[in-house]
This record gives structure tokens, C-alpha cells and sequence, in this order.
């Protein structure tokens, strides 16, 4: 078994019951679970391996533009088990690819893109405390 951070952005958060739904379609459990309005320092942070991109700032704009759904899942081969069920970064090229993942369901573009997974054992741990351990009146 596996763990691994999935956020449901703000765009997508009214799909909140879609993606619970295919989480669970896919055999994972949620371990923990919250809704959160992400401050911009909180995602400078989340993200600094991206503070140089020149898509930063529109990142940052856009996490911040309402509530995220932070979602602790746990699985076998989770992490890149989730990131498939998401699909391309870009949302447009997930869409090209198969209608079916996430990000081509609920998706718009290359920041807008409705879903997080973690990329790494290491990051998932990191996005796990960040959000669960003592973060936000924990
Ligand atoms: P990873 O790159 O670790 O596989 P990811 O698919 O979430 O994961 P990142 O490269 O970590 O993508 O980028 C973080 C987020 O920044 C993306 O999910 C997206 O919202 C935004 N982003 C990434 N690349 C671009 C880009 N070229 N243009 C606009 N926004 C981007």
C-alpha cells in the first residue's frame, strides 16, 4: 500500500462528487480529507520548485482564486496510479489523448488542469505533512 497527495483545484471543486466517485472506481481509500482556501505564501511554498517558471505567478493566482480539496489516498502503486488517472499536465493534450482522465473530463488548459498528484514517494510525504500535519488549526 501507498499514499499520495491528491488536490482537487479550485476549478474543479464542483466536481468534487465525480472525483470522489473515481476514486473510489479505481480501488483506492481516502485516508484523510479537507477542504481549504490556500493562501498565497501556503502556495509559493507548495510549489517553490516552480518560483522561477514564467508561469508562476498565473499559478499562483489561480490556486489561490477559491477552496481546494487536499486528499490523502492510499493504494496499491499509488502515486503513479493517480497520476494516470489524471492524465497530461496540459489539459488540452489530456483531452487529445483519451476522454477519459481526469484532467480531460474536468480540464481547461495548461495552469487550469482541475487536479494534483504527487510526483514522487518524497514529494507525497512532503504534500501529505503540508496539508495534514499541524497546517491550518491541525
Ligand atoms: P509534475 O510536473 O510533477 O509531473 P504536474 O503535472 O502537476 O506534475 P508541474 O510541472 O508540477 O505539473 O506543475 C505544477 C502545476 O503548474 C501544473 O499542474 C499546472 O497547474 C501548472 N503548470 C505547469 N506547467 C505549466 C505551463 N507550461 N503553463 C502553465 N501552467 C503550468
Amino acid at each position: 500500500q501507498e499514499r499520495t497527495l491528491a488536490i482537487i483545484k479550485p476549478d474543479a471543486v464542483r466536481y468534487l462528487g465525480d472525483v470522489i466517485s473515481a476514486v473510489y472506481e479505481n480501488g483506492f481509500t481516502i485516508a484523510r480529507m479537507r477542504m481549504v482556501q490556500m493562501s498565497q505564501n501556503e502556495v509559493m511554498y507548495f510549489y517553490s520548485e516552480h518560483k522561477d517558471k514564467d508561469f508562476f505567478n498565473r499559478l499562483v493566482e489561480f490556486m489561490t482564486s477559491g477552496p481546494v480539496v487536499a486528499i490523502e489516498l492510499v493504494g496499491s502503486d499509488a502515486i503513479a496510479k493517480w497520476r494516470n488517472i489524471i492524465g497530461p499536465t496540459d489539459s488540452q493534450k489530456a483531452k487529445e489523448q483519451s476522454s477519459h482522465s481526469l484532467r480531460a473530463r474536468f480540464g481547461t488548459d495548461g495552469t487550469k488542469n482541475a487536479l494534483h498528484g504527487s510526483s514522487s514517494s518524497t514529494d507525497a510525504s512532503r504534500e501529505i505533512s503540508f496539508f495534514f500535519d499541524s497546517k491550518y488549526g491541525n
